[in-house]
């Protein structure tokens, strides 16, 4: 887990996530979206900088950064407020059990590095002296399940033991929460990179095993150089087992269910009675194997390899594991591997930025508490969740109105939607950490039982109804996230701040940016990407081969709109690549634009600052996708990723006539599309 700070989550198609900081950050001032403009541009010509051609001419990418959006801003903005809340709760004299004291006390040990430093490696004296006590593999295989642990997630597939565990409903079975196994245990990122028998690669194999020596050295190992090689003799065949990415990343070929029974049958080797007792799973029935491939793989390698070489590998993974809370010699060598070696960082992170982000690891709601107690007040969650009734209610008009979707579709289809949940803000029922003791000046102690009261909430959540369901990320995190299964979407209370969203300001500002933005996820359960799931978040396409012909022809369409963006003369937005997302772009534009017209209850909306509502709708609009970024980062842009540079998403206006009636916009104008170039597909 704790190398995940230093690269990118894994995506599995299972969930999308989506981080929706686009919208640009000012501080409130009385009319939020003049400051940034400039009026001089004709905004039939040139929209997105008539609405950004101001902050264009004054923002500057931060040095060391290649661009410089509001996501940019709004991630330090929230993460600052969460580090002052955290640090306050840490000077404070909090009431013992109380979320403030365990944050700040949490945070406070974290910070303690004398007393880290004055224990050395002695916390980790128990555990391995439970790794010198495997004499078999009964004890081998009960040592391993003790390590199947909550680090994965439907997002997060980089656990940093052999297996991890995900406790969500099933692919086929909506009623009961299940164990989804997944597989883990290897430090470097992919399968491939203990395959590839390139010389980069094998450089970095080598300086992964020195880095296996210098570790295990460093806890007082004798032999660590013979063990080291040991060691990733034995996770090379642990990423052997791995099914390989693409594999990896297929739904259909994740849905394995397995009985209990089946796993002696299926993957002779583990002790698997011994192993499911001691990870507190013995009377689980049912479980869904995602990558069949690697429990078979290690289950045969318990089998075969030998007891040192498991004891080598088990070792260096639980010094790994705890380095931030070990002298400060281990938690540099673990940045000298994972943050420079790997991520090509050249500073390790602060003290203090990692304190924090183990504390929202490990306290993630207990901070979420603190959060939205004082940045989002009732009065925002509520705004936000009448904007999203609005949303889906509009959204409802759209499928009921569809031309390209067949009559029996659009029944499954409305039957989604019916389904869908949309959460804001944070969860109704906070997380109870009453049975977690946080003490203060023991890092180590508060990380393992932190670590052991999140794998037993989430195996009690075996016993307990899918719904409610759980939140996926901190109400504190600036982010979104839209799951396909269950079936819901999460906007936290991070996300839903000023300028995205503002619970002080008028509609038109908010239905424009953080409206669109959470139209734009609500239709990718419905897209290709989400067709593949029911009203129940279960597998099961809905679409007919008709029903995609229907959509591609009128893709096509946008897709050649987007190819004719050319920022540079050689470099052309690739309008099959990013068409998936451009159709989302103009789907929430669409919905939210019809949400925000169902708000007004057929008043006309007042003007502000000169501007009529539906002019601050769209405005807000174009201001969201405000960028700065060097040529290097926009030609990998357009070369690789699926969503378009920020203005030319800004241009989605040209699809919708009511920004034609709202900018007086005429044929003569260079945004100007006749009637039978704009594209409606939602
Ligand atoms: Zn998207």
């Amino acid at each position: 887990m704790l190398r995940n700070a230093y690269r990118a989550a894994a995506l599995a198609l299972f969930l999308v996530i989506a981080i929706l900081l686009n919208s640009a950050f000012r501080p409130p001032p009385e009319n939020p979206f003049t400051d940034d403009m400039d009026r001089s541009v004709n905004p039939g010509d040139d929209f997105y900088r008539y609405a950004n051609g101001g902050w264009l001419k004054t923002a500057s990418i931060p040095a060391g950064q290649a661009t410089f959006d509001t996501r940019a801003i709004l991630a330090a903005k929230t993460g600052q407020q969460v580090r002052s809340l955290i640090q306050d709760a840490a000077s404070a004299q909090s009431a013992k059990g109380s979320a403030a004291q365990k944050a700040g006390d949490y945070y406070a040990s974290f910070m303690d590095e004398g007393a880290i430093e004055a224990k050395g490696v002695e916390p980790l004296a128990n555990e391995m002296a439970a790794i010198d006590a495997i004499t078999d593999k009964a004890s081998l295989s009960a040592y391993l399940g003790g390590t199947l642990n909550g680090e994965v997630d439907g997002l997060t597939a980089n656990g940093d033991h052999v297996f991890g565990v995900w406790i969500n409903q099933g692919f086929e079975d909506s009623e009961h929460n299940l164990p989804h196994l997944w597989q883990g245990g290897i430090g470097l990122p992919d399968r491939d990179d203990y395959i590839d028998a390139s010389p980069k690669k094998s450089e970095v194999r080598k300086q992964y095993q020195a880095h296996i020596a210098a570790v295990l050295k460093l806890a007082g190992v004798a032999d660590s150089e013979n063990r080291a090689e040991r060691a990733l003799a034995l996770e090379t065949q642990i990423a052997r087992a791995f099914a390989p990415d693409e594999e990896a990343a297929d739904v259909n070929k994740q849905n394995n269910p397995w009985k209990r029974s089946d796993f002696a049958v299926k993957a002779p080797g583990m002790d698997w009675d011994a192993y499911f007792k001691s990870a507190g799973l013995a009377g689980q029935s049912d479980f869904l194997v995602w990558q069949p491939s690697a429990v078979t793989g290690v289950s045969s390698l318990v089998a075969h390899e030998s007891l040192d070489a498991w004891q080598d590998y088990l070792e260096f993974h639980l010094i790994e594991h705890y380095a931030l809370v070990l002298p400060k010699a281990v938690a540099a060598e673990h940045f000298a591997f994972f943050g420079k070696i790997l991520s090509g960082a050249q500073e390790m992170p602060s003290r203090d930025s990692l304190a924090i982000a183990a504390t929202n690891g490990a306290l993630g709601q207990a901070v979420g508490q603190l959060y939205t107690q004082k940045y989002f007040p009732p009065e925002a969650k509520a705004r936000a969740e009448a904007m999203a009734a609005d949303l889906l209610s509009a959204f409802r008009g759209r499928i009921t109105n569809l031309t390209w979707m067949s009559a029996p579709t659009k029944q499954k289809a409305l039957a989604k939607l019916a389904a869908f949940k949309i959460f804001v803000g944070y969860p109704n029922t906070w997380i109870d950490y009453s049975t977690l003791d946080v003490v203060r000046g023991d890092a180590f102690g508060n990380m393992r039982r932190a670590e052991a009261f999140n794998r037993s909430r989430n195996l009690a959540r075996l016993k307990e109804p899918v719904d409610p369901i759980d939140w996926p990320l901190n109400p504190q995190a600036p982010g979104a996230v839209i799951m396909f299964s269950p079936n819901a979407e999460f906007f936290s209370a991070g996300i839903l701040q000023p300028p995205y969203f503002d619970f002080q300001r008028d509609a038109a500002g908010n239905y424009g940016s953080a409206g669109a933005g959470m139209a734009h996820e609500i239709s990718h359960s419905f897209d290709e990407l989400g067709n593949i799931y029911d009203a129940q978040g279960r597998l099961g396409a809905w679409w007919t081969d008709k029903d995609r012909d229907a959509y591609h022809a009128l893709g096509a369409r946008l897709a050649a709109q987007m190819d004719s963006y050319c920022p540079m003369p050689d470099a052309c937005v690739k309008g099959k690549q990013v068409l998936n997302e451009s159709i989302s772009d103009l789907a929430g534009l669409q919905v939210a634009h019809d949400a925000y017209v169902m708000s007004l209850k057929g008043k006309p909306d007042v003007v502000v600052g000169g501007l009529t509502g539906e002019q601050r709708f769209f405005l807000a609009f174009a201001q969201r996708w405000r960028r700065l970024q060097n040529e290097a980062a926009l030609r990998k842009q357009i070369a690789t990723d699926t969503h378009p540079p920020g203005e030319y998403r800004s241009d989605a206006v040209r699809n919708l006539d009511s920004w034609y009636d709202a900018y007086k916009v005429i044929p003569e104008d260079k945004l100007f599309l006749k009637q039978d170039l704009r594209v409606r597909i939602w």
